[in-house]
Formats: C-alpha cells, sequence, structure tokens
C-alpha cells in the first residue's frame, strides 16, 4: 500500500485497507530470536494529514499473532492491536545516492520520495508490537526439565533436582550425639 505524498492534505483524511502479511511471515521465519507467524491479513485504519512539509500518519493495526512459547514450546495465539502516530518529516539529499524510502528512513522519521510506502510503515510497526518473549500465559509452568512433562497440562513425579540452599546447610551439621 502506497500514498502519495500529494495526496497527503491538511484536512484529515481516513483510510482503512487489509494488508497482506506474506512478506512479514518471511521476515519473521528469518529471525533467530523469538518464532512467530501472522495467520491473516492485517486491518489497517489511519488518518493523514500535513502540517506545511511534514506529514502525520496515525492509526491502528489489527491483527492476529501465533507465538511458539518459550517456555513449553506449545504454539498459541493472540490479538494484535497496535496504535501508532508517526510524523515525516522531508529529507532533502545532498548527493547523488540512489534512496529507496526504506524502512530504516521510515524509522527515522523522514521521506525523500513521492510516495510513502504504508506497507512498511504497518511492517515496521507490527514487529513492534510482538512481544519479546513469546509465553503462553504469564503464569506458564513449562516443561519439566527431567521428563518433559507439560506442566500446565499435568503434573510428574520427577524430584526438583534444586535442593534448598538452607537445608544444604543443615545436613552439615552435626548433632553431639552423632560423634
Ligand atoms: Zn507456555
Ligand atoms: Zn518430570
Amino acid at each position: 500500500m502506497r500514498i502519495a505524498v500529494d495526496d497527503i492534505k491538511a484536512a484529515p483524511t481516513e483510510l482503512q485497507f487489509v494488508e497482506e502479511v506474506s512478506e512479514l511471515n518471511r521476515t519473521l521465519a528469518g529471525r533467530s530470536e523469538a518464532e512467530y507467524h501472522l495467520p491473516v491479513s492485517l486491518r489497517v485504519s489511519l488518518a493523514h494529514f500535513r502540517s506545511g512539509e511534514d506529514l502525520i500518519l496515525s492509526g491502528t493495526i489489527q491483527g492476529e499473532f501465533v507465538g511458539t512459547c518459550s517456555r513449553c514450546v506449545e504454539e498459541y495465539t493472540s490479538p494484535i492491536q497496535r496504535a501508532f502516530s508517526v510524523t515525516l518529516s522531508p529529507q532533502f539529499q545532498t548527493t547523488h545516492r540512489e534512496v529507496e524510502l526504506s524502512v530504516d528512513e521510515l524509522s527515522a522519521g523522514f521521506y525523500s520520495e513521492a510516495h510513502i510506502d504504508l506497507s512498511a510503515l504497518v511492517g515496521e510497526e507490527t514487529l513492534l508490537a510482538l512481544p519479546s518473549q513469546p509465553l503462553c500465559r504469564e503464569n506458564c509452568r513449562g516443561l519439566c526439565g527431567q521428563c518433559g512433562t507439560n506442566l500446565n497440562v499435568e503434573s510428574c513425579a520427577c524430584r526438583p533436582l534444586w535442593r534448598d540452599p538452607r537445608l544444604a546447610v543443615l545436613s552439615t551439621l552435626r548433632l553431639p550425639s552423632q560423634r
């Protein structure tokens, strides 16, 4: 989705569109840190207007994401609801380098072409909406480190490997009768 800079007027204009997610999913699949994908298209609602040469774009992105829980490794689905507001200022080129309106440029708050790439903006905002650590629930109990049982679903008979250090201290004490 692109919009011509000349079409952004002083009076706010509202815009609704659906953003496809295949490219974003390719980006997500290439990341190593956290596992996410987007199962459905994003619904975007935004208003744009200008203040002199500055362009103001604000709106909301709605959709959902599927994450792989970092504790229990189960997939879970969660809604995306991202509000954003960006101001883009014109970037005057002093060199002859070929410039594309990149995500980097958008995040720095500049535009340099006759069009604004709304898809790049929506993509960037959507990535920011994803949590840094995927968790199926806040108090996910994860998997047993010994038998692999999903402790959210059932308990297991494994004894915890961790011993209370206070008990370890007690076990070194000897009673007079044991001498
Ligand atoms: Zn979990
Ligand atoms: Zn176990």
